[in-house]
Protein backbone atom coordinates (compact mmCIF):
# COMPACT_ATOMS: atom_id res chain seq x y z
CA UNK A 1 0.00 0.00 0.00
CA UNK A 2 1.12 3.33 -0.94
CA UNK A 3 0.25 6.88 -0.20
CA UNK A 4 -2.30 6.57 -3.41
CA UNK A 5 -3.51 3.11 -3.14
CA UNK A 6 -5.49 0.70 -1.09
CA UNK A 7 -5.71 -3.13 -0.84
CA UNK A 8 -8.90 -4.94 -0.53
CA UNK A 9 -8.01 -8.53 0.10
CA UNK A 10 -4.58 -8.64 -1.77
CA UNK A 11 -6.18 -6.63 -4.71
CA UNK A 12 -4.36 -3.06 -4.90
CA UNK A 13 -6.42 0.18 -5.95
CA UNK A 14 -5.35 3.42 -7.11
CA UNK A 15 -7.56 5.62 -4.80
CA UNK A 16 -6.88 8.33 -7.68
CA UNK A 17 -9.02 9.91 -10.12
CA UNK A 18 -8.08 8.88 -14.15
CA UNK A 19 -7.95 12.11 -16.25
CA UNK A 20 -6.38 12.23 -19.34
CA UNK A 21 -4.58 9.06 -19.02
CA UNK A 22 -3.11 9.80 -16.35
CA UNK A 23 -3.24 9.81 -11.96
CA UNK A 24 -4.47 12.67 -10.29
CA UNK A 25 -4.76 13.00 -6.72
CA UNK A 26 -7.03 15.89 -5.08
CA UNK A 27 -5.73 17.83 -2.06
CA UNK A 28 -8.94 16.68 0.07
CA UNK A 29 -10.00 12.69 0.52
CA UNK A 30 -13.05 10.59 1.87
CA UNK A 31 -13.03 7.52 3.67
CA UNK A 32 -14.46 4.61 1.76
CA UNK A 33 -15.65 2.10 4.14
CA UNK A 34 -17.02 -1.53 3.63
CA UNK A 35 -20.52 -2.41 4.74
CA UNK A 36 -19.49 -5.82 5.23
CA UNK A 37 -18.02 -4.87 8.87
CA UNK A 38 -17.64 -0.66 8.62
CA UNK A 39 -14.07 -0.98 8.00
CA UNK A 40 -12.44 1.63 6.58
CA UNK A 41 -11.21 -0.06 2.93
CA UNK A 42 -9.08 3.53 2.53
CA UNK A 43 -9.00 7.37 1.79
CA UNK A 44 -10.17 7.90 -2.04
CA UNK A 45 -9.44 11.34 -4.10
CA UNK A 46 -12.41 13.91 -3.31
CA UNK A 47 -12.81 15.50 -6.83
CA UNK A 48 -14.09 19.05 -7.11
CA UNK A 49 -15.21 21.68 -10.16
CA UNK A 50 -11.36 21.36 -10.70
CA UNK A 51 -11.07 18.10 -11.61
CA UNK A 52 -14.40 17.71 -13.15
CA UNK A 53 -13.10 20.99 -15.48
CA UNK A 54 -9.81 18.56 -16.12
CA UNK A 55 -11.98 15.68 -17.10
CA UNK A 56 -14.35 17.53 -19.21
CA UNK A 57 -11.05 19.36 -20.82
CA UNK A 58 -9.42 15.74 -21.19
CA UNK A 59 -12.46 14.17 -22.67
CA UNK A 60 -12.88 17.55 -25.72
CA UNK A 61 -9.55 17.04 -26.49
CA UNK A 62 -9.31 13.25 -26.46
CA UNK A 63 -12.96 13.11 -29.17
CA UNK A 64 -11.64 14.16 -32.43
CA UNK A 65 -9.27 11.60 -32.33
CA UNK A 66 -11.87 8.58 -30.81
CA UNK A 67 -14.45 9.90 -32.84
CA UNK A 68 -12.55 9.40 -36.35
CA UNK A 69 -10.92 6.14 -34.83
CA UNK A 70 -12.61 3.88 -37.27
CA UNK A 71 -15.46 1.37 -36.23
CA UNK A 72 -13.98 -1.82 -36.68
CA UNK A 73 -10.61 -0.27 -34.35
CA UNK A 74 -13.28 1.04 -31.91
CA UNK A 75 -15.08 -2.45 -31.57
CA UNK A 76 -11.32 -4.21 -31.12
CA UNK A 77 -10.19 -1.99 -28.05
CA UNK A 78 -13.44 -2.83 -26.42
CA UNK A 79 -13.03 -6.54 -27.19
CA UNK A 80 -9.58 -6.13 -25.41
CA UNK A 81 -11.43 -4.52 -22.35
CA UNK A 82 -13.35 -6.98 -22.01
CA UNK A 83 -11.12 -9.68 -22.24
CA UNK A 84 -9.01 -7.61 -19.35
CA UNK A 85 -12.53 -7.46 -17.13
CA UNK A 86 -12.60 -11.32 -17.81
CA UNK A 87 -9.12 -11.56 -16.55
CA UNK A 88 -9.53 -9.74 -13.61
CA UNK A 89 -13.01 -11.53 -12.54
CA UNK A 90 -12.19 -12.34 -8.88
CA UNK A 91 -10.09 -9.31 -7.99
CA UNK A 92 -13.07 -7.46 -9.26
CA UNK A 93 -15.70 -9.56 -8.05
CA UNK A 94 -13.70 -9.03 -4.33
CA UNK A 95 -13.21 -5.83 -4.49
CA UNK A 96 -17.06 -4.84 -5.50
CA UNK A 97 -18.23 -7.32 -2.65
CA UNK A 98 -16.18 -5.56 0.22
CA UNK A 99 -17.04 -2.25 -1.40
CA UNK A 100 -21.30 -2.81 -1.48
CA UNK A 101 -21.76 -6.11 0.28
CA UNK A 102 -23.50 -7.68 -2.22
CA UNK A 103 -22.95 -11.46 -2.71
CA UNK A 104 -19.34 -12.59 -3.98
CA UNK A 105 -20.52 -15.65 -5.81
CA UNK A 106 -23.07 -13.49 -7.85
CA UNK A 107 -19.84 -11.22 -8.76
CA UNK A 108 -18.09 -13.69 -9.25
CA UNK A 109 -20.74 -16.06 -11.53
CA UNK A 110 -23.27 -13.02 -12.54
CA UNK A 111 -22.24 -9.96 -12.29
CA UNK A 112 -18.47 -9.36 -13.74
CA UNK A 113 -18.96 -11.63 -16.63
CA UNK A 114 -21.93 -9.22 -17.79
CA UNK A 115 -19.71 -6.83 -17.14
CA UNK A 116 -17.53 -7.56 -20.40
CA UNK A 117 -20.33 -8.86 -21.89
CA UNK A 118 -21.52 -5.31 -21.86
CA UNK A 119 -18.37 -4.56 -23.72
CA UNK A 120 -18.66 -7.05 -26.34
CA UNK A 121 -22.30 -6.83 -27.15
CA UNK A 122 -21.95 -2.69 -27.83
CA UNK A 123 -18.61 -3.53 -29.62
CA UNK A 124 -20.69 -5.94 -32.14
CA UNK A 125 -23.56 -4.08 -32.26
CA UNK A 126 -21.56 -1.27 -33.86
CA UNK A 127 -20.54 -3.51 -36.41
CA UNK A 128 -23.69 -4.19 -37.11
CA UNK A 129 -25.15 -0.72 -37.34
CA UNK A 130 -26.68 0.16 -40.99
CA UNK A 131 -27.00 3.21 -41.97
CA UNK A 132 -30.55 3.43 -43.28
CA UNK A 133 -31.05 4.98 -46.95
CA UNK A 134 -34.16 6.06 -48.72
CA UNK A 135 -35.42 7.89 -51.56
CA UNK A 136 -37.42 11.16 -51.87
CA UNK A 137 -37.96 12.11 -55.38
CA UNK A 138 -34.63 10.28 -56.47
CA UNK A 139 -32.69 12.08 -54.00
CA UNK A 140 -30.78 9.98 -51.33
CA UNK A 141 -31.65 10.54 -47.75
CA UNK A 142 -28.70 8.43 -45.61
CA UNK A 143 -29.25 8.62 -41.62
CA UNK A 144 -26.11 7.96 -39.86
CA UNK A 145 -25.03 7.86 -36.14
CA UNK A 146 -22.48 10.80 -35.36
CA UNK A 147 -20.28 10.69 -32.36
CA UNK A 148 -21.81 13.25 -30.03
CA UNK A 149 -18.70 14.31 -27.75
CA UNK A 150 -18.08 13.98 -24.20
CA UNK A 151 -20.71 12.15 -21.74
CA UNK A 152 -20.63 12.07 -17.95
CA UNK A 153 -22.13 9.33 -17.02
CA UNK A 154 -23.23 8.80 -12.99
CA UNK A 155 -24.09 5.59 -11.03
CA UNK A 156 -25.42 4.15 -8.02
CA UNK A 157 -23.84 1.71 -5.76
CA UNK A 158 -26.16 -1.22 -6.06
CA UNK A 159 -24.67 -2.85 -8.86
CA UNK A 160 -21.25 -0.27 -9.40
CA UNK A 161 -19.49 -1.79 -12.41
CA UNK A 162 -22.25 -3.39 -14.04
CA UNK A 163 -24.50 -0.25 -14.11
CA UNK A 164 -21.30 2.21 -15.33
CA UNK A 165 -20.11 -0.19 -18.08
CA UNK A 166 -23.39 -0.72 -19.86
CA UNK A 167 -23.63 3.21 -20.02
CA UNK A 168 -19.67 3.22 -20.80
CA UNK A 169 -19.62 0.43 -23.80
CA UNK A 170 -21.67 1.94 -26.23
CA UNK A 171 -21.20 5.45 -25.08
CA UNK A 172 -17.42 4.63 -26.28
CA UNK A 173 -18.61 2.44 -28.77
CA UNK A 174 -20.54 5.68 -30.40
CA UNK A 175 -17.11 7.15 -30.68
CA UNK A 176 -17.78 9.23 -27.92
CA UNK A 177 -15.35 10.37 -24.73
CA UNK A 178 -16.53 9.44 -20.85
CA UNK A 179 -16.19 10.73 -18.06
CA UNK A 180 -17.63 8.39 -15.26
CA UNK A 181 -18.09 9.52 -11.47
CA UNK A 182 -19.24 6.00 -9.39
CA UNK A 183 -21.26 6.40 -6.17
CA UNK A 184 -18.95 7.69 -3.22
CA UNK A 185 -19.88 4.78 -1.36
CA UNK A 186 -18.35 2.38 -3.85
CA UNK A 187 -15.82 4.18 -5.92
CA UNK A 188 -13.18 1.49 -6.25
CA UNK A 189 -13.91 -0.95 -9.19
CA UNK A 190 -14.22 2.13 -11.62
CA UNK A 191 -10.68 2.84 -10.52
CA UNK A 192 -9.82 -1.01 -11.54
CA UNK A 193 -11.65 -0.42 -14.99
CA UNK A 194 -9.73 2.67 -15.82
CA UNK A 195 -6.43 0.30 -15.64
CA UNK A 196 -7.99 -2.17 -17.42
CA UNK A 197 -8.95 0.24 -19.94
CA UNK A 198 -5.05 1.64 -20.29
CA UNK A 199 -3.95 -1.85 -20.74
CA UNK A 200 -6.24 -2.89 -23.39
CA UNK A 201 -5.25 0.29 -25.42
CA UNK A 202 -7.64 2.60 -25.01
CA UNK A 203 -5.88 6.36 -25.71
CA UNK A 204 -5.48 8.35 -23.24
CA UNK A 205 -9.01 10.84 -22.14
CA UNK A 206 -11.65 8.74 -23.82
CA UNK A 207 -11.86 7.16 -20.73
CA UNK A 208 -11.71 9.83 -17.56
CA UNK A 209 -13.22 8.17 -13.72
CA UNK A 210 -13.35 11.47 -11.39
CA UNK A 211 -14.17 10.25 -7.56
CA UNK A 212 -16.08 12.20 -5.33
CA UNK A 213 -19.57 13.40 -3.58
CA UNK A 214 -22.90 14.01 -6.17
CA UNK A 215 -22.98 17.55 -4.94
CA UNK A 216 -20.30 18.04 -5.60
CA UNK A 217 -17.83 16.30 -8.06
CA UNK A 218 -21.07 15.41 -9.76
CA UNK A 219 -23.04 18.55 -10.51
CA UNK A 220 -19.64 20.15 -11.34
CA UNK A 221 -19.54 17.65 -14.04
CA UNK A 222 -23.03 17.72 -15.04
CA UNK A 223 -23.25 21.63 -15.43
CA UNK A 224 -20.20 21.58 -17.19
CA UNK A 225 -20.91 23.29 -20.78
CA UNK A 226 -19.24 21.53 -22.87
CA UNK A 227 -20.82 17.84 -21.85
CA UNK A 228 -22.82 17.09 -25.13
CA UNK A 229 -25.05 13.59 -23.16
CA UNK A 230 -25.83 12.70 -19.23
CA UNK A 231 -26.89 9.72 -18.88
CA UNK A 232 -27.32 8.98 -15.02
CA UNK A 233 -28.94 6.00 -13.08
CA UNK A 234 -30.37 6.69 -9.19
CA UNK A 235 -32.63 8.47 -7.23
CA UNK A 236 -35.49 10.28 -8.47
CA UNK A 237 -34.73 13.69 -6.05
CA UNK A 238 -31.14 13.52 -7.98
CA UNK A 239 -32.49 12.97 -11.14
CA UNK A 240 -34.31 16.45 -10.48
CA UNK A 241 -31.19 18.41 -9.15
CA UNK A 242 -29.63 16.71 -12.42
CA UNK A 243 -32.69 17.72 -15.15
CA UNK A 244 -32.31 20.82 -13.84
CA UNK A 245 -29.03 21.54 -14.48
CA UNK A 246 -28.46 19.91 -18.11
CA UNK A 247 -31.43 22.22 -19.05
CA UNK A 248 -29.37 24.84 -18.23
CA UNK A 249 -27.14 23.73 -21.25
CA UNK A 250 -29.86 21.98 -23.32
CA UNK A 251 -27.91 18.91 -23.01
CA UNK A 252 -29.96 15.98 -23.58
CA UNK A 253 -30.00 12.96 -20.67
CA UNK A 254 -31.08 9.61 -20.02
CA UNK A 255 -32.76 8.96 -16.59
CA UNK A 256 -33.03 5.64 -14.90
CA UNK A 257 -34.81 5.86 -11.75
CA UNK A 258 -36.06 3.66 -9.01
CA UNK A 259 -39.81 1.54 -8.90
CA UNK A 260 -42.06 0.36 -6.55
CA UNK A 261 -42.81 -2.92 -9.18
CA UNK A 262 -46.04 -4.85 -8.74
CA UNK A 263 -45.62 -8.69 -8.85
CA UNK A 264 -49.17 -10.23 -9.78
CA UNK A 265 -50.14 -13.27 -8.97
CA UNK A 266 -53.16 -14.94 -10.33
CA UNK A 267 -54.97 -18.05 -8.99
CA UNK A 268 -54.41 -20.05 -12.23
CA UNK A 269 -50.68 -19.53 -11.73
CA UNK A 270 -48.27 -22.44 -10.61
CA UNK A 271 -48.26 -21.59 -7.51
CA UNK A 272 -44.54 -22.68 -6.25
CA UNK A 273 -43.40 -20.83 -9.24
CA UNK A 274 -45.06 -17.54 -8.16
CA UNK A 275 -43.26 -17.96 -4.25
CA UNK A 276 -39.70 -18.42 -5.97
CA UNK A 277 -40.36 -15.36 -7.94
CA UNK A 278 -41.60 -13.52 -5.22
CA UNK A 279 -38.84 -14.84 -2.63
CA UNK A 280 -36.25 -13.95 -5.35
CA UNK A 281 -37.06 -10.25 -5.04
CA UNK A 282 -34.90 -10.12 -1.67
CA UNK A 283 -32.45 -10.70 -3.93
CA UNK A 284 -29.23 -8.01 -2.83
CA UNK A 285 -30.62 -7.37 0.37
CA UNK A 286 -33.42 -5.71 -1.77
CA UNK A 287 -31.47 -2.71 -3.60
CA UNK A 288 -32.11 -3.57 -7.06
CA UNK A 289 -34.35 -0.85 -8.86
CA UNK A 290 -36.27 -3.95 -10.25
CA UNK A 291 -37.30 -5.43 -7.32
CA UNK A 292 -41.05 -6.13 -7.72
CA UNK A 293 -41.87 -5.00 -3.87
CA UNK A 294 -45.57 -5.02 -4.17
CA UNK A 295 -46.82 -8.87 -4.32
CA UNK A 296 -50.60 -8.29 -5.47
CA UNK A 297 -52.18 -12.36 -4.92
CA UNK A 298 -55.58 -13.09 -5.72
CA UNK A 299 -57.91 -13.49 -2.61
CA UNK A 300 -58.84 -17.44 -3.66
CA UNK A 301 -54.94 -18.44 -3.15
CA UNK A 302 -53.61 -15.76 -0.72
CA UNK A 303 -53.52 -17.84 2.16
CA UNK A 304 -51.84 -20.78 0.38
CA UNK A 305 -49.30 -18.13 -1.08
CA UNK A 306 -48.40 -16.60 2.23
CA UNK A 307 -47.78 -19.81 4.02
CA UNK A 308 -45.52 -21.28 1.31
CA UNK A 309 -43.81 -17.79 1.27
CA UNK A 310 -42.97 -17.82 4.52
CA UNK A 311 -41.62 -21.35 4.50
CA UNK A 312 -39.33 -20.53 1.17
CA UNK A 313 -38.38 -17.26 2.93
CA UNK A 314 -37.09 -18.75 5.96
CA UNK A 315 -34.53 -21.26 4.15
CA UNK A 316 -32.57 -17.72 2.96
CA UNK A 317 -29.23 -17.41 4.68
CA UNK A 318 -28.55 -14.76 5.41
CA UNK A 319 -24.64 -13.23 6.59
CA UNK A 320 -21.35 -12.45 5.16
CA UNK A 321 -21.47 -11.90 1.59
CA UNK A 322 -18.19 -13.86 1.32
CA UNK A 323 -19.43 -16.87 2.18
CA UNK A 324 -21.12 -18.89 -0.47
CA UNK A 325 -23.89 -20.03 1.06
CA UNK A 326 -25.23 -16.89 1.83
CA UNK A 327 -28.37 -15.83 -0.15
CA UNK A 328 -28.66 -12.50 1.68
CA UNK A 329 -25.71 -9.99 2.64
CA UNK A 330 -26.24 -6.72 5.06
CA UNK A 331 -27.56 -3.14 3.53
CA UNK A 332 -25.45 -0.70 2.16
CA UNK A 333 -24.64 2.14 4.94
CA UNK A 334 -26.42 3.00 8.70
CA UNK A 335 -28.44 5.61 6.73
CA UNK A 336 -29.99 3.18 4.49
CA UNK A 337 -30.87 0.35 7.16
CA UNK A 338 -32.31 3.31 9.37
CA UNK A 339 -34.27 4.68 5.89
CA UNK A 340 -35.62 0.74 5.57
CA UNK A 341 -36.24 0.55 9.23
CA UNK A 342 -38.47 3.74 9.49
CA UNK A 343 -40.46 2.73 6.31
CA UNK A 344 -41.49 -0.78 8.57
CA UNK A 345 -41.90 0.63 11.54
CA UNK A 346 -44.00 3.60 10.71
CA UNK A 347 -45.99 0.62 8.71
CA UNK A 348 -46.69 -1.70 11.66
CA UNK A 349 -47.27 1.70 13.71
CA UNK A 350 -50.40 2.39 11.33
CA UNK A 351 -51.30 -1.07 11.41
CA UNK A 352 -49.64 -3.16 9.11
CA UNK A 353 -48.32 -6.81 10.17
CA UNK A 354 -44.99 -8.47 9.81
CA UNK A 355 -45.91 -11.92 8.66
CA UNK A 356 -42.09 -12.16 8.51
CA UNK A 357 -38.92 -10.16 9.88
CA UNK A 358 -39.90 -6.26 10.71
CA UNK A 359 -36.59 -5.29 12.32
CA UNK A 360 -32.91 -5.52 11.86
CA UNK A 361 -31.06 -8.64 12.65
CA UNK A 362 -29.80 -7.80 16.06
CA UNK A 363 -28.16 -11.32 16.31
CA UNK A 364 -25.49 -10.40 13.23
CA UNK A 365 -25.52 -6.88 14.15
CA UNK A 366 -24.05 -4.42 11.67
CA UNK A 367 -26.18 -3.60 8.89
CA UNK A 368 -28.68 -7.02 8.19
CA UNK A 369 -32.09 -6.40 7.82
CA UNK A 370 -34.94 -9.29 8.52
CA UNK A 371 -36.75 -10.20 5.08
CA UNK A 372 -40.09 -8.42 5.63
CA UNK A 373 -43.21 -9.29 4.52
CA UNK A 374 -46.02 -6.51 5.77
CA UNK A 375 -49.35 -7.22 5.04
CA UNK A 376 -52.35 -5.16 6.18
CA UNK A 377 -51.12 -2.42 4.13
CA UNK A 378 -53.32 0.58 2.32
CA UNK A 379 -53.08 1.53 -1.18
CA UNK A 380 -51.99 4.71 -0.51
CA UNK A 381 -49.39 4.31 2.44
CA UNK A 382 -45.95 5.42 2.57
CA UNK A 383 -44.61 1.75 2.29
CA UNK A 384 -46.60 0.62 -0.87
CA UNK A 385 -46.41 4.12 -2.57
CA UNK A 386 -42.60 5.01 -1.55
CA UNK A 387 -39.54 2.68 -3.00
CA UNK A 388 -37.74 1.51 0.60
CA UNK A 389 -34.82 -0.09 -1.15
CA UNK A 390 -33.98 -3.08 1.09
CA UNK A 391 -35.67 -6.42 2.18
CA UNK A 392 -39.08 -5.13 2.71
CA UNK A 393 -42.25 -6.57 0.80
CA UNK A 394 -45.58 -5.85 0.91
CA UNK A 395 -48.51 -7.89 -0.13
CA UNK A 396 -52.16 -7.30 -0.85
CA UNK A 397 -54.95 -8.97 -2.02
CA UNK A 398 -57.42 -8.54 -5.47
CA UNK A 399 -60.45 -9.97 -6.32
CA UNK A 400 -60.87 -9.60 -10.36
CA UNK A 401 -58.48 -8.81 -13.15
CA UNK A 402 -59.39 -5.46 -13.16
CA UNK A 403 -58.78 -4.42 -9.59
CA UNK A 404 -54.78 -6.59 -10.17
CA UNK A 405 -54.46 -3.83 -12.66
CA UNK A 406 -55.53 -0.79 -11.30
CA UNK A 407 -53.66 -1.64 -7.92
CA UNK A 408 -50.27 -2.11 -10.26
CA UNK A 409 -50.69 0.88 -11.86
CA UNK A 410 -51.07 3.39 -8.86
CA UNK A 411 -47.87 4.58 -7.78
CA UNK A 412 -45.89 7.35 -9.59
CA UNK A 413 -43.18 4.85 -10.89
CA UNK A 414 -43.56 2.41 -14.11
CA UNK A 415 -39.75 0.36 -14.12
CA UNK A 416 -41.13 -3.34 -14.47
CA UNK A 417 -43.94 -5.29 -13.65
CA UNK A 418 -43.98 -9.14 -13.23
CA UNK A 419 -46.79 -11.48 -13.76
CA UNK A 420 -47.51 -15.20 -12.86
CA UNK A 421 -50.19 -16.86 -14.69
CA UNK A 422 -51.10 -19.86 -16.58
CA UNK A 423 -53.18 -18.01 -18.75
CA UNK A 424 -51.63 -16.82 -21.93
CA UNK A 425 -54.46 -14.49 -22.92
CA UNK A 426 -54.88 -13.18 -19.36
CA UNK A 427 -51.13 -12.65 -19.69
CA UNK A 428 -51.84 -10.66 -22.91
CA UNK A 429 -54.50 -8.64 -21.46
CA UNK A 430 -52.52 -7.18 -18.22
CA UNK A 431 -49.35 -6.73 -19.75
CA UNK A 432 -51.43 -4.71 -22.36
CA UNK A 433 -52.35 -2.35 -19.67
CA UNK A 434 -49.49 -2.63 -17.32
CA UNK A 435 -47.30 1.10 -17.41
CA UNK A 436 -44.04 -0.70 -17.55
CA UNK A 437 -40.63 -0.25 -19.04
CA UNK A 438 -40.13 -4.43 -18.82
CA UNK A 439 -42.97 -7.27 -17.72
CA UNK A 440 -41.82 -10.60 -16.85
CA UNK A 441 -44.58 -13.05 -17.61
CA UNK A 442 -43.60 -16.37 -15.55
CA UNK A 443 -40.11 -15.50 -15.36
CA UNK A 444 -37.88 -12.51 -13.50
CA UNK A 445 -34.61 -10.55 -14.28
CA UNK A 446 -34.09 -12.59 -17.69
CA UNK A 447 -32.51 -9.32 -19.71
CA UNK A 448 -31.08 -8.72 -23.19
CA UNK A 449 -28.67 -6.40 -23.96
CA UNK A 450 -30.91 -6.02 -27.58
CA UNK A 451 -33.73 -4.96 -25.50
CA UNK A 452 -35.25 -1.35 -24.50
CA UNK A 453 -34.47 -0.47 -20.95
CA UNK A 454 -35.92 2.27 -19.08
CA UNK A 455 -38.90 3.39 -17.08
CA UNK A 456 -42.30 5.24 -17.39
CA UNK A 457 -43.40 7.92 -15.07
CA UNK A 458 -41.02 8.43 -12.03
CA UNK A 459 -39.22 5.56 -13.21
CA UNK A 460 -36.90 7.24 -15.69
CA UNK A 461 -36.60 9.30 -18.97
CA UNK A 462 -35.62 7.36 -22.54
CA UNK A 463 -34.66 4.14 -23.18
CA UNK A 464 -31.14 2.73 -23.41
CA UNK A 465 -29.98 -1.13 -24.72
CA UNK A 466 -28.90 -2.44 -28.81
CA UNK A 467 -29.62 0.23 -31.00
CA UNK A 468 -31.49 2.70 -28.47
CA UNK A 469 -27.79 3.09 -26.73
CA UNK A 470 -26.82 4.46 -29.83
CA UNK A 471 -29.77 6.89 -30.69
CA UNK A 472 -29.23 8.26 -27.31
CA UNK A 473 -25.66 8.59 -27.01
CA UNK A 474 -25.13 10.05 -31.30
CA UNK A 475 -26.58 13.22 -33.01
CA UNK A 476 -28.34 11.12 -36.10
CA UNK A 477 -27.80 12.88 -38.89
CA UNK A 478 -29.75 13.04 -42.47
CA UNK A 479 -27.86 13.41 -45.60
CA UNK A 480 -29.85 14.31 -48.39
CA UNK A 481 -28.00 13.53 -52.17
CA UNK A 482 -29.51 14.97 -55.19
CA UNK A 483 -28.90 12.31 -58.40
CA UNK A 484 -26.65 13.41 -61.27
CA UNK A 485 -27.37 15.62 -63.25
CA UNK A 486 -30.13 17.40 -60.95
CA UNK A 487 -31.15 21.09 -61.46
CA UNK A 488 -32.74 22.42 -58.64
CA UNK A 489 -35.57 24.68 -59.53
CA UNK A 490 -36.80 25.44 -56.36
P1 LIG B 1 -28.54 8.70 -5.74
O1 LIG B 1 -29.46 9.41 -6.66
O2 LIG B 1 -28.45 9.16 -4.33
O3 LIG B 1 -27.05 8.73 -6.29
C1 LIG B 1 -26.70 8.24 -7.56
C2 LIG B 1 -25.47 8.96 -8.07
O4 LIG B 1 -25.80 10.33 -8.25
C3 LIG B 1 -24.27 8.93 -7.12
O5 LIG B 1 -23.11 8.75 -7.90
C4 LIG B 1 -24.29 10.33 -6.51
O6 LIG B 1 -23.03 10.77 -6.10
C5 LIG B 1 -24.77 11.13 -7.70
N1 LIG B 1 -25.35 12.45 -7.35
C6 LIG B 1 -26.03 12.81 -6.25
N2 LIG B 1 -26.39 14.10 -6.33
C7 LIG B 1 -25.94 14.58 -7.51
C8 LIG B 1 -26.01 15.85 -8.16
N3 LIG B 1 -26.62 16.88 -7.61
N4 LIG B 1 -25.45 15.97 -9.38
C9 LIG B 1 -24.82 14.91 -9.97
N5 LIG B 1 -24.72 13.70 -9.38
C10 LIG B 1 -25.27 13.52 -8.18
O7 LIG B 1 -28.97 7.18 -5.82
P2 LIG B 1 -28.39 5.95 -5.00
O8 LIG B 1 -28.92 5.98 -3.62
O9 LIG B 1 -26.91 5.88 -5.20
O10 LIG B 1 -29.02 4.73 -5.81
C11 LIG B 1 -30.24 4.16 -5.50
C12 LIG B 1 -31.29 4.58 -6.49
O11 LIG B 1 -30.90 4.20 -7.81
C13 LIG B 1 -32.61 3.88 -6.24
O12 LIG B 1 -33.66 4.79 -6.40
C14 LIG B 1 -32.66 2.84 -7.35
O13 LIG B 1 -33.94 2.40 -7.70
C15 LIG B 1 -31.99 3.56 -8.46
N6 LIG B 1 -31.51 2.60 -9.48
C16 LIG B 1 -32.13 2.58 -10.70
C17 LIG B 1 -31.71 1.68 -11.67
C18 LIG B 1 -32.37 1.62 -13.02
O14 LIG B 1 -31.76 1.04 -13.92
N7 LIG B 1 -33.56 2.16 -13.21
C19 LIG B 1 -30.67 0.80 -11.38
C20 LIG B 1 -30.07 0.84 -10.13
C21 LIG B 1 -30.49 1.76 -9.18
Amino acid sequence: MTEHTLTVAGVTVDTRHWIGGERIASAETFTDVSPIDGSALGEISRGTATEAAAAVAAAKAAFPGWAATARAERARILHAIADGVDKRIEDLAIVETHDNAALLRSHRRGVMPRVAHNFRFFADWLLKLEHEEFETRGHTNRVSWDPAGPCVLITPWNAPLMLATWKIAPALAAGNTVILKPAEWTPLTASLLADIAAEAGLPAGVLNVVQGYGAEAGNALVSHPDVRRISFTGSVPTAKAIGAASAANLVPTSFELGGKSPLLVFADADLDLAVDLAVEQYDNAGQVCLAATRILVEESVADEFTKRFAQKAATLQQGDPRDEATDLGPNIHPRQLEKIDGFVQRALAAGARAVIGGAPHTDLGGLYYRPTLLTDVAQDSEVVQEEVFGPVLTLQTFATEQEAVALANDTRFGLAATLATGDHERAARVTAQLVAGTVWVNCFFVRDLQAPFGGSRQSGVGREGGTWSFDFYCDLKNTVTAPKGWQNHG
